[in-house]
């Protein structure tokens, strides 16, 4: 039997203590439906961190955590006619919806009942092969390399499900709280749209490259800008940032959240609420979303910033995003460039 590489994580932990195995296991076989894909590049999500370290309940163990994947397809399954051998396409997080509940049903897959999840759920890209049902991958527009291509695939996405949540129009004031991955993403959409971005970051690291992709003003959020903003998203996992976002706020402006996961929002005087100002979280993406990010991603085009970290590596790559060491995004390079 084929064995192929795959970091395993066997049960939560602090990424402090290296929890990831690089492990031997056997080669997957793709079901029906499926394809087989040969791993290049995975993206690290701030959502792995919450799968590692246990912020999410453990669903399945041992599981591959990744799902920012780009890859080859290598095989496909039965009934599987989408790709052929040697197309390049990514895995995002939304693995599979059921097709049939009442979100499924009203274009909101995204908040499916039965949506399984990659590299939580089930197995993802922190290995040398992962699966995937072929109707749930994109292909990657040509354009991109593999390691620009992976941060795409969650912090892309996220990101401009969340710009496109957060109502903000063409040639408004929006604020970024936190400047990790999906931020730096997500401004150059914003730039695109001819929308002013506040960058609220304490990193100077993140600081500089919030300027260099063109924010209009960059401070702490403790700090006031100098107008009133018409929507903002927090990208960072800290409740004590929502009171701080609406306190700058325009009247009926939007907040969105856009983490899986954030700690406990303090309590606040709802006057920072009144007028008509909204919160709302992002959850997910719908397949739409990740199409039309894709598409505009590549005419724009996006650039990514990454930092490249080998597969055996993961942990490294875990406690550099924990610590605030990643500028851009962090992307584990499983294969291809290697061959060079
Ligand atoms: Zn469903
Ligand atoms: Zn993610």
């Amino acid at each position: 039997m084929v064995r192929v590489r795959a970091c395993l994580l066997h049960a939560p932990a602090p990424v402090s203590t290296n929890p990831l195995e690089l492990a031997e296991i056997p080669k997957p076989q793709p079901r029906a439906g499926q394809v087989l894909v040969r791993v290049r590049a995975c993206g690290v999500c701030r959502t792995d961190l919450h799968v590692v370290e246990g912020e999410l309940p453990p669903r399945k163990s041992p599981v591959i955590p990744g799902h920012q994947v780009v890859g080859i397809v290598e095989e496909v399954g039965e009934r599987a006619h989408r790709f052929r051998m040697g197309d390049r396409v990514g895995i995002p997080w939304l693995h599979e919806t059921c097709g049939e509940c009442e979100y499924c049903r009203s274009g909101k897959e995204n908040l499916c009942e039965r949506a399984t999840f990659t590299g939580y759920v089930v197995d993802g890209g922190y290995a040398e092969y992962a699966l995937a049902p072929e109707a749930f991958v994109y292909p990657i527009p040509e354009s991109f390399a593999d390691m620009e291509a992976a941060p795409l695939l969650c912090a892309g996405i996220i990101g401009f499900r969340a710009l496109r949540l957060s109502g903000i129009k063409p040639g408004g004031r929006l604020g970024l709280y936190g400047f990790g991955a999906a931020a730096h993403v997500a401004i150059q959409v914003a730039r695109h749209w001819n929308i002013d971005v506040y960058a609220f970051t304490r990193d100077d690291a993140h600081q500089r490259l919030a300027r260099e992709l063109g924010a209009a003003w960059v401070g702490y959020s403790t700090v006031d800008p100098p107008q009133l903003l018409d929507s903002a998203i927090i990208f960072a996992p800290a409740g004590e940032l929502v009171p701080a976002a609406l306190r700058v706020l325009k009247k009926g402006g939007t907040l969105a959240l856009a983490g899986i996961h954030m700690s406990t929002i303090p309590a606040m005087d709802y006057n920072l609420l009144y007028h008509e100002r909204v919160i709302r979280s992002v959850a997910n993406n719908t397949r739409q979303d990740g199409e039309d990010f894709l598409r505009v991603a590549a005419e724009i085009p996006i650039h990514t910033q990454v930092q490249v970290f080998p597969l055996d590596q993961a942990n490294q790559a875990l406690n550099a995003l924990k610590n605030d060491k990643v500028n851009g995004a962090a992307v584990l390079q499983v294969a291809g460039d290697r061959a060079a």
